[in-house]
């Protein structure tokens, strides 16, 4: 099976192209300019993982919605998971951006926090 991504590490982002083996084992992999590439291509085959971002509710704050995100990627299956855990989240404002919302998000090792600062409601 062939199976084609593009990079993300850098502003080049080159087309990757995977040639898998029947026990999902990488056989070839073309298209990559350098190494980080081949480190990127395989991580997405094997464990891929993503940046979870979205809202959160609010309580006393001057938006009724908080920005937030994982501090480092989760595994792209966790995803879904992970956003319906935020769906009943409330945050008590003032937030300062980068505070911790939750530490250990999910036991999955990576702590959620504001994407932004969050004052009081005047
Ligand atoms: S393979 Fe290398 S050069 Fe190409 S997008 Fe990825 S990091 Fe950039």
């Amino acid at each position: 099976m062939r199976k084609s991504l593009t990079c993300t590490v850098c502003p080049l982002s080159c087309d990757v192209v995977l040639e898998i083996g029947e026990n999902n084992e990488i056989l070839s992999l073309t298209g990559n300019k350098c190494a980080r590439g081949k480190v990127y291509a395989t991580k997405e085959h094997t464990a891929p993982e993503r940046t979870l971002t979205t809202t959160v509710k609010t309580k006393g704050g001057s938006l009724p919605l908080l920005p937030v995100r994982s501090d480092q990627p989760i595994p792209k299956p966790m995803l879904k998971k992970a956003m319906e855990a935020t769906a009943d989240l409330v945050v008590d404002a003032p937030v300062k951006m980068g505070d911790i919302v939750i530490e250990n998000f999910l036991d999955l090792g990576v702590n959620l926090v504001a994407s932004r600062d969050l004052d009081r409601a005047h």
